[in-house]
């Protein structure tokens, strides 16, 4: 055996910083007897290794294998160098590398295990310390302000170590050595209940009224880690439908907490998969069928959003006596963005939280809670924010840095800097002011903390020419700055997150609405061709004309008339069994003298009419809620034959309907036949297509795809052509929150 002493330089990237990482090497490099020094570098962990060629080897398979949880390994580079006679392993501080620091934030991590350990231990220093953390745990991107992440650079520079932390931060064997958020009892911030304008207690007595408070049926703002949360008893449902009255949210489910895994087996049908995504670091709002029904959260809906504890605080609140299941919404008015400030808290939670807890370490950054489903045994990503933003979510080449600012609605960022492509957190509708400025704040955090200067940038956006983030792109004085349509980005994300940005493919864009190339409103296309080369639109719904533009999007009725206004032979709709409001007649109106009417292709209009159709004649009080709707009357239904929609006419899907619902059949048995529809057409037109063009894959995208229903029926009927792989979106969401991934994978290649 070799016993010469040979070098490597070993460059390491994925989540590798502030998260514990180099204290994890500087351990093995001691158990495996390598010499050396580890530091931050500019783009990932740097490692000097020196040893025999057996125990640099087998440090090296202990790097990718025994990682930290926290921390995710994607590439080790390693390059033979001259040995330099070290003597030790050392924890280097950050290699100053000039102009080309781009470090890594981590997202906000849940509370570990050893510090829940700690927090439960009345023998502990911090014992029930509401703040506990360490290198494996606790907050990150909400609260950093600059790089590098060093303490005086986060929310915590105001309060000083005291000896006992500060001799467990220097110390490279302790797991708190540098642990930045690090701080205790003693030295650290902490909790405060207020209650009209009064501190009416603090610390640990805070935290127990508060639970008192809950259980006594009270709705309190919470401080969490990325904003404030509204939180009350979800099982007293006089509690639930105050806080609808005084939130103004009149049905859009309310997330819920529940203090552990078991109490989450009693609420929801959990796989094993959901439970995977329930106790996951992230700590997401994770969608499952519901088993009981808790009156007022989400009303008319089967499914179930839950979330187990993720700050410290979480647990000693259920650990006081706070009541399980509890309300954790937004802190907010009905769509306003999350109150993350204490100040602005207090001024828009008065009159909605009987009283605020409020913790001392500001939060930098609002990040709101990540929200994801399961599909088909994969987690499925529906809003990404806190626990996975910001972070790598694909890899693509490309020679200059590139900024996708994503869509209007549901807003998040990409930012591609060394092929790594980073998307930001979920900001939300722009439009609001305090997102567009949110925006406004994510892409200077993004481009600063990657040192990435816009004068080299490539910056992508929607084609929509009066998007606040095409016209926000235009601003930014970028080496350039280029457009992209929408559905053209929706397909091309879920190519970018399967790395195929070259093959010809098929695209099967469903969604709301997105501004097509010919300017009209498309969201029901099928696409040839790849990222590289470029789509062709190759097959649409049937077009209808829109009427009343935005407002449509509310009405389910006014998206009917569009669809319907093409038939022959109506029967009167405002009487039984449609009775369609007078809205309707308005509508029909708009398109005859073809006023303020938008030629569109829109899946998700399709679904709103057909919803209207059984009898979601309403406003809808939240966005997609007449489709959620239509979905759940299919599943209440037994298997029924699909309706014909030959070549996507939709004509033929709107006359069976009414004749259906004329005949009284069953609106359940309708909607499982229309979902049957849409699925079996398209995988006709794919099967045809496929075998036009020669492509064996199809990707699916859009808002739409957020149907469970629909994705499990395209999937068996894609499944039965043979031959065909289905592609859909797993790291970044399939509706407009995963925008920015494809336009970020097109700008790779102009
Ligand atoms: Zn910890
Ligand atoms: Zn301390
Ligand atoms: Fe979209």
């Amino acid at each position: 055996m070799n016993q010469e002493t040979i070098a490597r330089r070993l460059q390491i990237r994925g989540t590798v910083q502030g998260v514990g990482f180099r204290p994890f090497v500087h351990g093995i490099a001691r158990q495996k007897g390598i010499r050396g020094w580890v530091s931050n570098g500019p783009i990932g962990v740097v490692i000097h290794a020196e040893g025999q060629e057996a125990s640099l080897s087998s440090f090296v398979e202990r790097l990718w294998a025994a990682c930290p949880s926290a921390a995710e390994v994607t590439d080790i580079q390693s390059i033979p160098v001259e040995p330099q006679g070290f003597n030790d392993f050392r924890i280097e501080n950050n290699l100053g590398v000039a102009g080309e620091l781009t470090l890594r934030i981590s997202p906000d991590l849940c509370v570990c295990r050893k510090c829940l350990n700690e927090l439960n231990n009345p023998q502990d220093r911090r014992y029930r310390y509401p703040y506990v953390n360490c290198t494996q745990c606790g907050p990150r991107y909400s609260i950093i302000q600059r790089l590098p992440y060093d303490r005086p650079h986060t929310t915590m520079a105001s309060w000083s170590l005291c000896a006992e932390c500060q001799r467990e931060y220097s110390d490279p064997d302790d797991r708190r050595y540098h642990a930045q958020p690090t701080a205790c009892k003693k030295c650290g911030p902490t909790f405060r209940l207020v209650e009209n304008d009064q501190v009416i207690a603090a610390g640990n007595d805070a935290i127990q009224n508060a639970a008192e408070l809950l259980r006594a049926g009270r709705i309190l703002g919470i401080k969490g880690i990325g904003g404030y949360h509204l939180a009350c008893d979800a099982s007293n449902t006089d509690c639930v439908a105050a806080l609808r009255a005084r939130k103004y949210r009149k049905e859009k489910p309310f997330a819920v907490m529940v203090k552990s895994l078991n109490a989450a087996y009693d609420l929801v049908d959990l796989t094993a998969a959901h439970a995977h995504q329930l106790t996951s670091t992230a700590r997401p709002v994770v969608l499952a069928d519901a088993s009981v029904e808790l009156v007022g959260v989400a009303p008319g809906s089967s499914k179930l959003g839950l979330m187990l504890p993720y700050a410290p605080l979480h647990h000693l609140l259920f650990e006081c006596g706070a009541p399980s299941p509890l309300v954790m919404t937004s802190g907010n008015q009905s769509n306003e963005p999350i109150a993350f400030r204490d100040r602005d808290a207090r001024a828009r939670l008065d009159g909605i939280a009987d009283a605020l807890l409020v913790g001392e370490r500001p939060i930098a950054r609002r990040v709101d809670d990540s929200v994801v489903t399961v599909d088909n045994g994969d987690p499925l990503m529906l809003r990404r924010a806190r626990g996975y933003a910001p972070s790598v979510v694909a890899e693509i080449t490309t020679s200059r840095p590139i900024l996708a600012m994503g869509s209007d609605l549901k807003n998040a960022i990409a930012l591609v800097v060394d092929g790594q492509v980073i998307v930001g957190q979920h900001i939300g509708d722009l439009g609001y002011l305090e997102n567009d400025r949110a925006l406004e704040e994510t892409v200077n955090d993004l481009l600063g903390m990657y040192e990435v200067d816009l004068a080299d940038t490539v910056v992508a956006h929607d084609l929509h020419p009066e998007f606040v983030s095409t016209n926000f792109a235009r601003r930014l004085g970028a080496y350039r700055t280029v457009g992209f349509q929408h559905h053209h980005a929706h397909i091309a994300s879920v190519l970018a997150e399967h790395q195929l940005l070259n093959e010809p493919v098929l695209g099967v864009a469903l969604d709301g609405t997105g501004y097509g190339t010919d300017g009209s409103i498309w969201g029901f296309e099928i696409f040839h061709g790849s990222v590289a080369d470029g789509f062709e639109r190759c097959l649409s719904l049937r077009s209808f004309r829109l009427p009343g533009g935005d407002a449509a999007v509310r009405f389910p009725v006014q998206s009917a008339a569009g669809f319907l206004h093409q038939l022959d032979d109506l029967p009167d709709m405002t009487k039984p069994p449609f009775h369609f409001p007078g809205r309707y007649l308005d509508a029909i109106r708009l398109i005859d003298r073809d006023f303020r009417c938008f030629t569109a292709t829109s899946a998700g209009r399709l679904y709103d009419a057909v919803a209207a159709l059984l009898g979601f004649t309403r406003e809808v009080s939240f966005e997609g809620q007449a489709a959620v709707w239509l979905e759940n009357k299919a599943r209440q239904s037994d298997h029924q034959p699909a309706y014909d929609f030959d070549s996507f006419d939709f004509r033929l899907l709107m006359r069976q309907i009414v004749a259906d619902r004329l005949a009284a059949r069953d609106v359940e048995a309708i909607a499982f036949a229309f979902h049957a529809a849409i699925s079996q057409e398209i995988s006709r037109q794919v099967k045809r297509l496929s075998e036009r063009y020669g492509v064996s894959k199809v990707a699916f995208s859009g808002g739409v795809i957020q149907n469970e229903l629909l994705r499990q029926m395209l999937r068996n009927a894609i499944g039965q052509q043979g031959g065909l792989q289905l592609l859909m979106n797993k790291r970044v969401p399939p509706n407009d929150g995963g925008i920015c991934l494809g336009q970020a994978a097109m700008a790779s290649i102009v």
